[in-house]
């Protein structure tokens, strides 16, 4: 059995000044027989960017569905903000969860929902905020993401790239602590990513929120990164700041993943 992989941003575990926001302490998950993470500990510091790259089937997106309560883990513990999301009782686990937004490779939009609808949607079921002052937020958050003219169309009226821009925007609709992004452009169309990419490094450089990103991106998880997590076999093998993790990495699989994809 591989041992616990150990990860820290800035090795901020008790860092002076630094306040951490998402801990996860010897988490594992099982699929059947297939153990995707294995005492997997980690944490991420509020208002950093950390990217965790790695071949497919490492655990990334396991990591980002336990952190969104889409699935549970095995063993272990998870913490977002000082707050126990597992184990917890669902009620409180409901409450940590609204501090964590995401975006997902596949929009998951509603599809019989207008844009305007889908950004209020949540805001006004979830933390009901009155539906005025959520649709004032929704129309300031479609000018953030250049969709002000689209309030009242349907998802499927729009391209994918405009699509992820409205997932980007529902997401941040909620005001969540932490921003999870899971391989947000991998099915978006070739000209359609870099669009999306340049909004993402404005939100990362114009807020303060927190994100966790999986991306197969290497610029651009280069460029928003203050770490990256390189995965392998539910592990992290290494971690480090981008230039040290791009430029110089330590680890043979780390340099054999980063020659596959650059
Ligand atoms: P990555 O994001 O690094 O590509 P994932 O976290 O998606 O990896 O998947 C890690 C492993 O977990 C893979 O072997 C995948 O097949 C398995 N897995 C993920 N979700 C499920 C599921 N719902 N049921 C069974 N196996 C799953």
């Amino acid at each position: 059995m591989p041992k616990a992989a150990t990860a820290t941003v800035d090795g901020a575990a008790g860092r002076p000044g630094s306040r951490e926001l998402i801990r996860l302490e010897q988490v594992t998950k099982r699929f059947g027989d297939n153990t995707v993470l294995d005492r997997l500990d980690f944490s991420v510091d509020a208002g950093k960017h950390v990217t965790l790259i790695g071949p497919s089937g490492s655990g990334k997106t396991t990591i980002l569905r336990l952190l969104m309560t889409l699935t549970k883990p095995d063993e272990g513990t998870i913490t977002v903000d000082g707050e126990q999301l597992f184990p917890a009782p669902e009620k409180r686990c409901r409450e940590v969860r609204k501090k964590i937004g995401m975006v997902f490779q596949q929009f998951n939009l509603f599809p019989n929902m207008t844009v305007l609808r889908n950004i209020t949607e949540a805001p006004v079921t979830v933390l009901g905020l009155p539906r005025q002052e959520a649709e004032a937020r929704a129309r300031e958050l479609l000018d953030l993401v250049g969709l002000a003219d689209k309030c009242d169309v349907r998802p499927t009226q729009l391209s994918g790239g405009q699509q992820q821009r409205v997932a980007i925007a529902r997401a941040l609709a909620m005001r969540p602590r932490v921003l999870l992004l899971d391989e947000v452009t991998s099915a978006l169309d070739p000209e359609l990513v870099a669009g999306v990419l340049d909004l993402l490094r404005d939100i990362a450089r114009s807020t303060d929120i927190t994100m966790l990103c999986v991306t197969h991106e290497m610029s651009f998880a280069r460029d928003i990164s203050d770490q990256v997590l390189m995965f392998d076999s539910g592990r992290v093998i290494e971690s480090g700041p981008p230039e040290k993790l791009f430029g110089d990495p330590d680890h043979e699989r780390t340099r054999e993943f980063l020659s596959a994809v650059l």
